[in-house]
């Protein structure tokens, strides 16, 4: 298993659109396990995309657990996730792996219906709500190339990207 490197905003690759996964095998497996290794390296992450460390296929972890309070159905893989139903919009607080030290209001779906395959091929009907809920939205969005900056205003996401861009020519 491998901590993999996490591609940060404003980086073209993760406005990439990702394809639906269609082996289920070992491969897929070692995938998913340094995926998951990736996200338990992050601050805190409740939620990794694939396509944040530039695989571009339909896999995505949640796991809000961690959280107080919280409803969920624990950890998560999810693969050729689909949101089928949306009820209700709340607004929240949002972090992510790919915009570091930068958190936003996001308004998301309260309450979700979602299909997808486990990573065996079985499938999966879940509902979820409050922060899972949230968190799933949030992760199938990198599944279509959208990030939580997206949803804040131009300004903000203007000063989120000159300060990363900064960021980043001092590590290069
Ligand atoms: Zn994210």
């Amino acid at each position: 298993m491998a901590v993999l490197d996490i591609l940060t905003y404003p980086d073209e690759r993760l406005r990439q659109a990702s394809d639906r996964v269609q082996r289920f095998d070992v491969a897929l497996q070692a995938r998913i396990d340094d995926l998951e290794e990736t996200r338990k390296a992050g601050p805190g992450a409740v939620g990794i995309a694939a396509p944040q460390v530039g695989w571009f296929e339909r896999v995505i972890i949640v796991d809000v657990s961690g959280r107080k309070k919280t409803r969920s159905h624990g950890h998560l893989i999810l693969v050729n996730p689909e949101i089928t139903e949306w009820d209700g919009f709340a607004m929240g607080r949002e972090g992510c792996l790919s915009v570091p030290d930068y958190t936003g209001n996001v308004i998301r779906a309260t309450r979700i219906r979602l299909t997808a395959s486990d990573p065996d091929g079985a499938p999966l009907e879940l509902d979820m709500e409050g922060y899972e809920a949230r968190a799933a939205q949030h992760e199938i969005d990198h599944l279509d190339g959208k990030l939580f900056v997206d949803y804040l205003s131009s300004l903000k996401r203007q000063r989120i990207r000159k300060k990363l861009e900064k960021d980043q020519r001092r590590r290069a």
